[in-house]
């Protein structure tokens, strides 16, 4: 069976697509990565894909909370603020910043 260029480039966008639903958001040594988990299947996507497990993510960057492991994904409630946190940080900003302090002190 040939496969077109056009139908190839779909599959994979298909098989990115899935990565980007299922696959674990997180940060690693200050880069936010995407990973396959302990789950075959999306190890199998990986594969496929040729991506490292895990995978470095330059669309987001790593929220900028002291010792936060989540990706900054959301605008700062604060207006002067253009910065982008995580879904716990961008919104309550002070309890997060004593959450962080806390977490730092431990
Ligand atoms: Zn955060």
């Amino acid at each position: 069976m040939t496969m077109t260029a056009e139908r190839e480039a779909e599959l994979l966008e298909a098989l990115e697509s899935v990565a980007w639903q299922y696959g674990y958001r997180t940060v690693r040594d200050g880069q936010a990565v995407l990973m396959a988990r302990p789950d075959s299947t999306l190890e199998y996507v990986w594969h496929v894909l040729g991506w490292a497990d895990p995978h470095p993510v330059t669309e987001f960057q790593p929220c900028p909370e002291k010792g936060c492991r989540l990706w900054g994904e959301h605008r700062s409630a604060k207006p002067d603020d253009d910065r982008l946190f995580c879904y716990l940080h961008s919104g309550d900003n002070d309890r997060g910043e004593t959450e962080a302090s806390n977490a730092t002190a431990n």
